[in-house]
């Protein structure tokens, strides 16, 4: 999914140079880095072998 146009003021996006995420959409007017408003969430659960301990955590991908 690639977004063109700031969906907060609706200029047109440029792609920045972002210090940890590499080439990241950027709108000029806002100053603001714009991330596609897609993701997708990942939740897992992992049990030790003894099954006395439960280990959770979710984490989010965001899907380019
Ligand atoms: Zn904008």
């Amino acid at each position: 999914m690639e977004m063109n146009y700031c969906m907060h003021c609706g200029t047109k996006l440029q792609m920045r140079e972002h210090p940890h995420e590499g080439l990241t959409p950027w709108c000029e007017s806002c100053g603001e880095y714009r991330y596609p408003v897609f993701n997708t969430a990942c939740s897992m659960i992992v049990l030790n072998e003894q099954r006395d301990r439960l280990l959770r955590t979710t984490f989010w991908l965001r899907v380019m």
